[in-house]
């Protein structure tokens, strides 16, 4: 038998969160002898002991290790560990640094269990390979092959554009034609803005695909959609299944293909319109309207436009603010409002609304998978997990610090799997009282946590909160709740 001798390096932990837990001393003794035993050398040892507050979260010795493994010298092929909870302390950071070192060669051993135990184990693997073939195929070549398929097979093209009717999945120019060639010539060729030409287009009567009056919008819309010479864009925009609830994706995740229809815009003007909007969108920057977290769910009490955010103006002194879009529309009387008083109202409103019962629950769009099984498995362990810290407190194992610190880890787990119970079962239950004013406050504290970013912010928020409704006047905010 021949034996290639692998490189390896340990890592040990210890936690609270194992009733049966073997010291550092044993786990690195049990290591070494498996190495020997195995024909690995053991080149270094990684130690996470002493698992307390803020350090738990930070894992200093692991961090370290993943740096080395990551390495161009690719110092180990392995990371043994005594047990796999040792390695991971939940399933999503398990399937992250698996899937990862498993790219760059890195096993993770598990001295006492050969094979990944039970079902999470099995899942884990079961998801690494499904994020293994994720990332092995180039994704937007498979997502605009299988479209141009779509495409071919006339699957696709259900409206047509302003300026084409579809006809046996085909778009074919129509009287809207010459106004789209129109638009373009105003724009590049005479020097007319957004704002004049739609102007133009609602005083000569002309009206959009769905019957509205022109704006600048509508008419941007027009000017950069490649369909106008000859080429099919997906993936522009995701529509959320609410009327008027439509954003735009990066513009990197847009597929672009050429299509079989015939062009209006000959390319040459339709580079020069890019060009110019280009110009135009340099020229706004001043006020940029910067994302907040409460951006997309905040709305304005009057005409239910999303309230746009605007970050400080250093120049003209002013603190950042909402305001309806529709206000600078000259389209709807609500006011601008700082961002300050709307925190602090969000604030003492989410909580108060729930203790008061004065909110409303938007129902969600069911979802087919049916993943609770393993959810439910993850929740009972939870609730063990919580019992042991108790233990450990009540046996005097753990400080009251270090107790709150991994009952606060706990909570903030049982909540993230609660709320993905939530969305995977196919009959949505109703939170109770106590569970929306215990989320709640996870929220709240995630939304004034510093070390949340604006989108794990949003993210959070959005998870429990479908819309607000502000009204500047009587300072009311009615929140509507995901139920
Ligand atoms: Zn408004």
């Amino acid at each position: 038998m021949s034996h290639t001798f692998k490189s390896v390096c340990a890592y040990i932990r210890v936690s609270t969160d194992d009733q049966v837990e073997l010291s550092p001393d044993s786990q690195r003794q049990k290591i070494k002898e498996y190495c020997q035993k195995n024909g690995y050398i053991l080149s270094d040892v990684f130690e996470d002991l002493g698992i307390s507050g803020k350090s738990a979260d930070k894992r200093p010795g692991f961090r370290q290790m993943i740096a080395m493994c990551k390495a161009k010298e690719h110092p180990f092929d392995a990371i043994i560990v005594w047990k796999f909870s040792r390695f991971a302390r939940n399933q999503e950071e398990s399937i992250v640094y698996k899937s990862m070192l498993r790219k760059i060669g890195v096993e993770v051993i598990s001295i006492s269990e050969p094979i990944s135990e039970g079902i999470g184990g099995k899942l884990t693997e079961a998801i690494l390979e499904i994020m293994d073939e994720y990332y092995s195929i180039n994704l937007s070549q498979e997502v605009m092959r299988g479209m141009t398929e779509g495409a071919r097979r006339g699957k696709i093209m259900s409206v047509a554009p302003f300026g084409y009717t579809a006809k046996d999945h085909q778009y074919y120019p129509d009287e809207n034609a010459n106004t789209v060639r129109a638009i373009f010539d105003m724009f590049v060729n005479q020097g007319y803005g957004l704002m004049s030409i739609a102007y133009r287009l609602n005083q000569q009567g002309v009206k959009t695909r769905r019957g509205s009056t022109w704006e600048n919008r509508s008419i941007k819309y027009i000017i950069q959609n490649p369909v106008y010479i000859g080429k099919i864009r997906w993936n522009y925009a995701t529509h959320n299944g609410k009327p008027g609830t439509v954003s735009i994706n990066d513009e990197a995740d847009w597929i672009i293909v050429d299509g079989t229809h015939e062009p209006i815009i000959d390319d040459e003007t339709f580079k020069k319109a890019q060009e110019k909007i280009a110009q135009f969108k340099k020229q706004t920057t001043r006020r940029v309207a910067q994302k907040h977290w409460l951006s997309g769910v905040l709305v304005c009490c009057k005409c239910g436009a999303g309230m746009a955010y605007h970050r400080e103006d250093e120049k003209k002194h002013t603190a950042p603010y909402f305001v309806c879009p529709n206000r600078t529309r000259g389209r709807c009387p609500g006011q601008s409002t700082k961002a300050e008083w709307i925190e602090r109202d969000f604030f003492n409103g989410l909580v108060e609304s729930i203790e008061s019962d004065n909110y409303h629950r938007t129902e969600r769009e069911n979802v087919v998978i049916d993943v609770s099984f393993e959810i439910k498995r993850q929740l009972s362990e939870n609730d063990k997990k919580l019992e042991r810290v108790k233990e450990a407190y009540r046996n005097g194992i753990d400080t009251l610090d270090e107790y709150k610190a991994n009952k606060q880890l706990i909570e903030n787990e049982r909540l993230l799997l609660l709320s993905r119970l939530d969305k995977c079962s196919s009959k949505p239950r109703e939170l109770t009282k106590d569970e929306l004013l215990l989320r709640a406050r996870s929220t709240i504290a995630i939304l004034q946590s510093d070390e949340c970013d604006v989108q794990q912010k949003a993210d959070a928020l959005r998870a429990m909160v479908d819309k607000v409704v502000y009204s500047k006047e009587s300072g009311i905010m009615d929140f509507y709740f995901l139920s």
